[in-house]
């Protein structure tokens, strides 16, 4: 006997059938003898409809009020999947975050979790009962309700299999696993069996959709045993089956690293790169650009600094684009006072990054990349490399293109 968790996303319970063959599919888990929490998304664009709906009121929304009303679409799913259950015959209790006691720190909108009450899951457990829990909310000390970021379903999941020591957390979704790249872009991109848990932090931080980062930072941490798997197989699909298929993220490395370079390509669409001109190049002024930036929540990704001869640099650095606006406004209060010449922005840049333990044992791979890239004259305009991973920086327009052909040039559509 296992205690499982598993977390079904949005689409998984998008509709009253889809969350009765969620239902059916725990009956049979719970059948096979296995002990079952459940974690619920919102129905699939329900968080978006909330939040658009708030900002009808106030283009601007209060963070609490706000997580206040995003956080409503998992209690529908909670009640809606625990009543589903019943009818299949399962002994289930809905609980929303604060009914747990899934206690975060009060950063409204992006709430960390600090600690997990599992008494009330552990009673249910012993009695036989699956409980349901919300995904994506939590509360905080003074009783307030926050919510995780977006998508934050997964890291209720993976938080609560850490809570509990259980043993594995199931990530249920409408796509089987994790691909090379974007099957949407490459048709030819293939289902990882294992990723390791380096890589797929990797992968997650880059955008790629199918885990929240956050998430993968959890498991790291706690060391969860975690797997992304489809819920639109057929929920009667024998547990011998199912519980080998998606992908199974790894914290062993093994063969694999013989076998591929790289194990997938992945890109973030959704980026914008500031540039501040003519600093005196002296010190403490990356601490004074990025400072300000940082103190206001904004994530700070690639970031390059050029040495100049008339003892002034150049400084540039990535953003994730909702954040461009306030960046540059943020910058632009700080420009004289830092004796920079200009703030210069761009915000039709992606990046595209090639993830692989396999580079680690490996030289040249930067080289090979860079040599495709050209090859489509595609202009690089920043890079960064850590031991898994190399990342570019290129214009929009060249996304596509670029995983395309490094997908083709580095033969990840052949089976690894
Ligand atoms: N419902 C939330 C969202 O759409 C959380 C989640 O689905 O994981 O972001
Ligand atoms: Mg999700």
């Amino acid at each position: 006997m296992a205690l499982i968790v598993q977390k079904y996303g949005g689409t998984s319970v998008g509709s009253p059938e889809r969350i009765r063959a969620v239902a059916q599919r725990v009956a049979k888990w719970r059948r096979g003898g296995h002990q079952v929490v459940v974690v619920v998304s919102a129905m699939s664009g329900e968080t978006n409809r909330l939040i658009a709906l708030a900002r009808q009121i106030d283009p601007d929304p209060d963070s609490r009020e706000l997580d206040v009303i995003a956080s409503t679409g998992e209690q529908v799913t909670i009640g809606l999947a625990a009543m589903a259950l019943r009818s299949f015959g399962i002994e289930a209790r809905s609980y929303t975050g604060t009914q747990v006691r899934i206690l975060t720190d009060s950063a409204f909108g992006k709430a960390r979790i600090v600690e997990i009450d599992d008494a009330r899951l552990r009673a249910d457990l012993d009695a036989g009962v699956v409980p349901v829990v919300a995904g994506f909310q939590g509360v905080d000390a003074a009783g307030n309700i926050t919510t995780l970021g977006r998508g934050g379903s997964d890291t209720t999941g993976v938080a609560l299999a850490a809570a509990l020591h259980a043993d594995e957390c199931q990530i249920y979704t409408d796509v089987d696993g994790v691909y090379t790249t974007d099957p949407r872009i490459v048709a030819e991109a293939r289902r990882l069996h294992t990723v390791t848990f380096e890589e797929m932090l990797e992968l997650a931080s880059l955008g790629s959709k199918v885990l929240q980062i956050r998430a993968v930072e959890f498991a790291g941490k706690y060391q969860v045993r975690l797997r992304v798997l489809s819920s639109l197989t057929d929920p009667d699909l024998p547990l011998a089956e199912e519980s080998v298929s998606g992908t199974l993220i790894t914290f062993e490395e093994d063969e694999k690293m013989e076998q591929a370079l790289i194990s997938g390509i992945a890109f973030a669409r959704d980026e914008a790169k500031l540039t501040v001109t003519g600093v005196p190049d002296r010190p403490g002024i990356a601490y004074a650009i990025l400072g300000p930036v940082g103190d206001a929540n904004i994530d700070v990704d690639m970031i390059i600094q050029n040495a100049s001869v008339e003892g002034t640099t150049d400084f540039s650095f990535t953003v994730p684009r909702g954040d461009y606006q306030k960046a540059m406004a943020i910058l632009e209060t700080v420009r004289t006072h830092m004796g920079a010449r200009a703030i210069l922005g761009d915000n039709r840049i992606c990046k595209v990054s090639m993830v692989g333990v396999g580079m680690r044992s490996h030289v040249g791979i930067a080289s090979r990349m860079f040599r495709t890239l050209a090859e489509e004259g595609i202009n690089i305009q920043m890079i960064s490399t850590s031991e898994i991973k190399i990342s570019v920086v290129v214009d929009e327009k060249y996304l596509e293109l670029a995983v395309r052909v490094l997908h083709k040039e580095f033969g990840l559509e052949q089976a690894g």
